[in-house]
C-alpha cells in the first residue's frame, strides 16, 4: 500500500521511492534531519490546541487499520474534531493531522512547521484531498496550517496566533486529475527493477533525500585534476591601508551563537527568531597591547530569556570600546533586534551599533585574496588561508549549526557532566571566532 509520505516521495523521485521500498538498510537520515523531524512533531502536537477536545484516531502500536475504523466510528459518533484522522482510498493511506466538521462540513488541516505555504505542501495536501473524497467525505475546504510569522509570544503561547490556516483548496483541485495516473506509474515502476535516475536538484530540493550516500557511491568517479592552489595573497595595498587606518582603539571583537527556536520559547520573540545566547569578546585598548577575552553563555533554563543578562553584560564590556569589529553584519542585526524587543535598552544597544566595523570587507571586496580561499570571504576559509595555525577541526564543535543545535539540546539534557562538556566546547568554538578575527586584523594590519 502506498501513503501519502512514499506518494510525494514518488513524485519528487521515483528512485528514492523504489530505494525506500526495496533498499530501506540504504537510508542514512542525518541528526539535523532528525531535529526537524522532532521539532515538527511538536508544532503537529501544539496544532491539535487549535481545534481542542478532538479524538486520536491513531493510538500507539495500533495497525492502521484499527485507525481506519476509529476514525469512522468517531465520524458515526458526530465527533467533529478528529486527529490523525486515518482513510484508506485506491489503496492509499493518509493520516490528515486534523479533521475538522463546522457547520456540517469537513475540512482537512495539515500542519507545517513553516512560516508559509511552500509548493511541497500543495501536493502532500492533494493527496489527502483526492483520498478523502474517494471515500464519500462531505469534505468542503483544505487548509494549510503554518505558523504565524508575525506573532508575538507574551506570556503563555496563544495556540490561535501561533498558527495561521490558509486554504488551498484552489490549488489542489487542479491536480486531482492526475493523482490517479500518478499512483498507477509509481506503482508498475516499484514492480520494476531500480529506475535508472541520475542525481540533479531533486536530491536536496524541496528536502535533503536519505539516499544521497547510496547514489552518490553509483556516480562514476571522474578523474580529476589535481590543482595546487598558492596561498601566497593578493593584495590591494591601499585598500587595505585605507580600512586599516580607519580602524581606532579601544578595539573590540564580537562574535554572536544563536538559536531559532520553531516555536517561540520567549517573551518578544517570534517563531524561527534567531535568540542570541553567547558571546565571545576580544578587546584591546591600543595597538600592540595585551588582549583581554571575555564570554558569555547563557543558562539553558526554558524560565530564563537568554537576551537579557546578554545585553546586560554586553553593554557593560563595550561601554570603552571604539571600534567593534563583526564578521559579516549579522550582529548588526541580532543587535537591532534586541533594540526592538528590549526598548529600554534601546540607547545603549545603538552606542554598539555605531561603532560596529565589517571586518569581512576587505575579503569580500578582495582586497586581500588567496587561491586557497576559493572566492569565498567566510571566516571559514579565510583563517586557513592566513592562520594556518588556528583550526576548527580540532574542535567538537566547528560551525554555527552545530553550536546551535548542541545548546538546544541541554534545555532537556539532565547529565551534568554532558551538560558541562557541551559548555565548555561552546565556549571554545566561540572564542576561537573571535581570536580568528584578531588574527585575521593583525594580518591585514602587516600589509
Ligand atoms: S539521491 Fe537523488 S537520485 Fe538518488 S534517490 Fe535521492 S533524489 Fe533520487
Amino acid at each position: 500500500m502506498l501513503s501519502k509520505s512514499k506518494y510525494t516521495r514518488g513524485i519528487n523521485c521515483q528512485k528514492s521511492l523504489w530505494l525506500y521500498v526495496h533498499k530501506s538498510e540504504e537510508r542514512l537520515v542525518s541528526e539535523s534531519s532528525y531535529a526537524v523531524m522532532s521539532q515538527g512533531t511538536n508544532v503537529g502536537e501544539l496544532a491539535c490546541g487549535y481545534f481542542p477536545g478532538g479524538k486520536m484516531a491513531v493510538l500507539e502500536d495500533y495497525p492502521w487499520i484499527e485507525s481506519v475504523e476509529r476514525t469512522q466510528e468517531f465520524i458515526r459518533q458526530g465527533v467533529e474534531t478528529i486527529y490523525e484522522a486515518t482513510f484508506i482510498f485506491d489503496d492509499v493511506l493518509v493520516a490528515v493531522d486534523i479533521l475538522h466538521k463546522k457547520d456540517g462540513k469537513w475540512s482537512l488541516y495539515e500542519v507545517k512547521s513553516t512560516n508559509s505555504v511552500k509548493p511541497q505542501h500543495i501536493k502532500d495536501v492533494a493527496v489527502q484531498y483526492y483520498v478523502l473524497k474517494g471515500c464519500g467525505l462531505d469534505l468542503e475546504d483544505a487548509f494549510l496550517m503554518h505558523l504565524n510569522r508575525d506573532y508575538v509570544r507574551h506570556g503563555d503561547l496563544d495556540i490561535n496566533q501561533l498558527f495561521l490556516p490558509e486554504s488551498v483548496l484552489a490549488h489542489i483541485i487542479p491536480l486531482q486529475q492526475d493523482i490517479a495516473s500518478n499512483l498507477g506509474l509509481l506503482r508498475e515502476m516499484l514492480e520494476n527493477e531500480e529506475p535508472d535516475i541520475q542525481m540533479g536538484g531533486q536530491c536536496s530540493s524541496p528536502y535533503a533525500c536519505d539516499f544521497q550516500a547510496y547514489c552518490s557511491r553509483l556516480v562514476p568517479a571522474v578523474e580529476q585534476e589535481i590543482k595546487v592552489l598558492s596561498s601566497l595573497p593578493e593584495v590591494k595595498e591601499a585598500e587595505v591601508k585605507a580600512f586599516v587606518e580607519k580602524v581606532q582603539y579601544p578595539l573590540h571583537h564580537l562574535d554572536f551563537e544563536t538559536i531559532m527556536p520553531v516555536v517561540p520559547m520567549f517573551d518578544e520573540s517570534r517563531p524561527y527568531q534567531a535568540i542570541p545566547f553567547q558571546y565571545s569578546l576580544h578587546c584591546q585598548e591600543k595597538e600592540g597591547g595585551e588582549i583581554a577575552h571575555y564570554a558569555y553563555l547563557a543558562e539553558s533554563n526554558p524560565a530564563i530569556d537568554p537576551r537579557i543578562s546578554l545585553i546586560k553584560q554586553m553593554i557593560e564590556q563595550t561601554k570603552n570600546a571604539t571600534t567593534i569589529f563583526m564578521y559579516s553584519p549579522y550582529e548588526r542585526t541580532m543587535i537591532n533586534q534586541m533594540k526592538r524587543d528590549f526598548p529600554a535598552y534601546a540607547d545603549e544597544l545603538q552606542f554598539i551599533v555605531d561603532k560596529l566595523v565589517d571586518l569581512i570587507v576587505p575579503f569580500r571586496k578582495k582586497y586581500y585574496k588567496t587561491e586557497t580561499m576559493e572566492g569565498s570571504a567566510s571566516i571559514k576559509k579565510v583563517l586557513p588561508a592566513i592562520c594556518p595555525e588556528l583550526s576548527y577541526s580540532d574542535l567538537e564543535i566547528g560551525d554555527g549549526m552545530t553550536a546551535s543545535n548542541s545548546f538546544l539540546e541541554l534545555y532537556s539534557r539532565s547529565d551534568e557532566q554532558y551538560i558541562a562538556t557541551t559548555r565548555e566546547n561552546l565556549l571554545k568554538y566561540c572564542h576561537l571566532d573571535t581570536l580568528a578575527m584578531v588574527k585575521v586584523f593583525e594580518v591585514l594590519q602587516g600589509v
